[in-house]
């Protein structure tokens, strides 16, 4: 298989190591195949550096079948029920970045102190609950917990995070961005009690840079 979403999902994954998101083969990104009721997802524990547009699998998304040569992520049943019952979903990122996962060890929503955070995630990033991997447990979990939520993130509770986008650069955008905000406002608690930002604050700013952002 080699089509553009290949392709792309493919080139995405190089983010994730690059942005200290992952180690070894832990972390997928996949993509919805527009107008198919397909996606695109990683291979199941091949290396980063290894990844190419033709060991991408392209699996369906009701009956889980592969339509190629390689094993695909454990996680791909997730993905899957994501896209079902997320229809504005194009892509979706897993990792289980370390900032963010220790939150998600403490069982905690990351609180919304800083403005980066208001612009992208609208408010905290909300932990969802415990939940096993390998069926459709963990998707029930991040479809409950980010419907009619303005975060692209959710934490699972003692395992990591998985973001969604309009498209799968969208959600590694998300991925990455999560992390960074983990991290400083980790770092806010070591110094004392971090100042909250008014909620009327946070809707303005997130509206700002949702609506007249960028080029
Ligand atoms: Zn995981």
């Amino acid at each position: 298989m080699n089509t553009e979403l290949a392709t792309e999902v493919a080139r995405l994954h190089m983010l994730l190591p690059a942005n200290g998101l992952v180690t070894w083969t832990s972390g997928n990104i996949s993509g919805r195949q527009p107008g198919s009721d397909t996606m695109v997802i990683k291979p199941s524990g091949i290396m980063f550096e290894d990844l190419t547009p033709d060991n991408m699998c392209e699996v369906e998304l009701h009956s889980l079948h592969n339509r190629s040569d390689y094993k695909y992520s454990s996680d791909t049943a997730t993905h899957a029920y994501i896209y079902r019952h997320m229809p504005e979903v194009g892509g979706i990122v897993h990792t289980h970045s370390p900032y963010a996962t220790a939150w998600a060890a403490n069982g905690r929503d990351i609180p919304c102190i800083i403005t980066a955070m208001a612009d992208e995630f609208g408010g905290p990033i909300p932990c969802g609950g415990f939940a096993l991997i390998g069926g459709e447990e963990i998707g029930r979990e991040v479809v409950r917990v980010l419907s009619g939520h303005r975060s692209p993130a959710v934490l699972l509770q003692n395992h990591g995070v998985f973001t969604i986008g309009r498209t799968p650069r969208d959600a590694v955008k998300a991925a990455i961005m999560c992390e960074d905000v983990a991290r400083t406002v980790f770092l806010a608690h070591q110094l004392g009690e971090p100042l909250p930002i008014d909620p009327a604050a946070v809707d303005r700013l997130h509206r700002r840079y949702t609506n007249d952002y960028g080029q």
